[in-house]
């Protein structure tokens, strides 16, 4: 790894010369990567990564997943249709009706599957469209928070300033409301939304109410059971819609498929995409209640909806992950064991930083240090020594963990290892300045 600014510059001069500025992951984690495999990534100098980061989720089963690179190569290799637009082909069937049975059969759930744009931004600005055709009103509640995306449609519903600032146009149509917990553990943000849609609070009766069950870019922040059931029930009192955003949580990322499973509510549209084809190919998709399903042919359309290799690797992935009870169980073990560590972290960082807690659900969690600066030093602290975790959360103020669901255990215990390591790194370099200013 090149450990001077002059022989980044010089490794990297292709990109600093003629790629856009507009690039931002790679300023975080300056590598140039060869090949991935499961939760390692090896540089093109030889060095070795464990990867907590997961392609931002969107590798929920690792890089090059065997069982789904073994189907698409075949796939591949029998010149199945790449390319089709919205025409019927047999991968595509193949696709639906394992997603219909595996998924959506077995937890008693009833939806049609609506193809949007390969982007998860793009299933969001069909839900939102969708939405407002089916109430005729325009008006969408969006959270405190929220992260949907980067297009104008969902960008007006991601509440963070920086990314709003980059539309260049007023973004409208959104009423942001507070998520729970926003305004404070002692203050019931559902009695105060249902105050705000009431005559004469001057807030547009709602299309929709668009929301993340765990908050991903925004800062894991996540609802409870009796939270989301509340706001289901007061968005239906409202004739409207519920759209359940599960692009970041959904797939598996919260221990069960659908990160509202269990939590008693029957969202009307669902967005899901980064981890759906299971390989990291661009692939989205909302599930939408039968009786919203209101769209004209061609209403919402676009060049590459629905992606064939996608549709292979995605059925791959039910079928080799999914459709096998151990894979669920085994998760849940992880899950217990990465919380436990973490909220060890946490304790012990919280002698130092007073703010210092656990946060998230599942395989999407971290561990909030209260400065953004402190959080990024933990982060480039741990790229140093060979692992990739982001920072997330309105300051960055949060250390982010999405290893892959399938990470072997001990390279789980090793990213965790190269973690704690970090924190006291970092957390030592604050107690140092701390005894040396007192
Ligand atoms: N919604 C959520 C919850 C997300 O986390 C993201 C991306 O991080 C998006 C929407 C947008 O997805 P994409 O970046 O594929 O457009």
């Amino acid at each position: 790894m090149p450990n001077n600014l002059a022989s980044i510059n010089e490794a990297f001069s292709t990109f600093e010369v003629h790629e856009s500025k507009v690039r931002s992951y790679c300023r975080d984690f300056p590598v140039k990567i060869r090949h991935a495999k499961g939760s390692k990534i090896h540089s093109v100098d030889q060095q070795v990564y464990v990867d907590f980061f997961a392609g931002a989720g969107a590798l929920n089963y690792g890089h090059n997943c065997e069982p789904l690179k073994e189907k698409l190569k075949a796939y591949l290799d029998n010149d199945g249709i790449t390319h089709s637009l919205d025409f019927y082909t047999e991968a595509k069937e193949d696709f639906i009706y394992t997603f219909q049975e595996e998924i959506l059969h077995r937890r008693g759930m009833k939806y049609k599957v609506q193809f949007t744009g390969p982007t998860g931004t793009n299933a969001v600005e069909a839900a939102l469209k969708l939405a407002r055709k089916v109430t005729k009103r325009s008006n969408v509640i969006a959270f405190s928070n929220a992260f949907h995306g980067m297009s104008l449609g969902s960008l007006a519903a991601t509440s963070n300033p920086k990314k709003r600032q980059g539309a260049g146009v007023a973004l409208g149509g959104v009423t942001f409301m507070p998520y729970e917990g926003y305004l404070g553990e002692q203050v019931d943000s559902i009695d105060l939304i249902a105050r705000m849609l009431q005559p004469g609070s001057g807030v547009e009766a709602p299309a929709a109410f668009l929301i993340e069950t765990i908050q991903g870019e925004g800062g894991l922040r996540c609802v409870s059971a009796r939270w989301l059931q509340r706001l289901q029930a007061l968005a239906h009192e409202h004739g409207a819609l519920l759209i359940i955003d599960d692009i970041q949580s959904g797939c598996g990322r919260s221990g069960r498929f659908f990160s509202f499973e269990g939590m008693g509510v029957t969202p009307d549209i669902v967005c899901l995409s980064k981890s759906l084809s299971g390989y990291g190919l661009p692939f989205s998709m909302n599930l939408i209640n039968p009786d919203h399903d209101v769209w004209e042919p061609g209403e919402h359309n676009g060049t590459f909806r629905g992606n064939n290799l996608a549709f292979v690797t995605a059925k791959a992935a039910i079928d080799t992950f999914w459709s096998a009870p151990a894979f669920e169980r085994e998760l849940q073990q992880k899950i217990v064991y990465l919380h436990g560590r973490l909220k060890a972290l946490a304790e012990r960082s919280s002698e130092y930083i007073p703010e210092a807690r656990f946060l998230g659900r599942g395989f999407m969690c971290g561990i909030d240090v209260g400065s953004g600066e402190v959080a990024s030093n933990i982060s480039q602290e741990a790229f140093r020594a060979g692992l990739i975790v982001e920072t997330c959360g309105v300051h960055g103020q949060v250390v982010k963990l999405l290893p892959a669901l399938t990470i072997e255990y001990e390279v789980l215990v090793q990213g965790l290892d190269m973690l704690a390591a970090a924190f006291e790194q970092v957390i030592g370099i604050a107690r140092y300045s701390e005894e040396k200013a007192a």
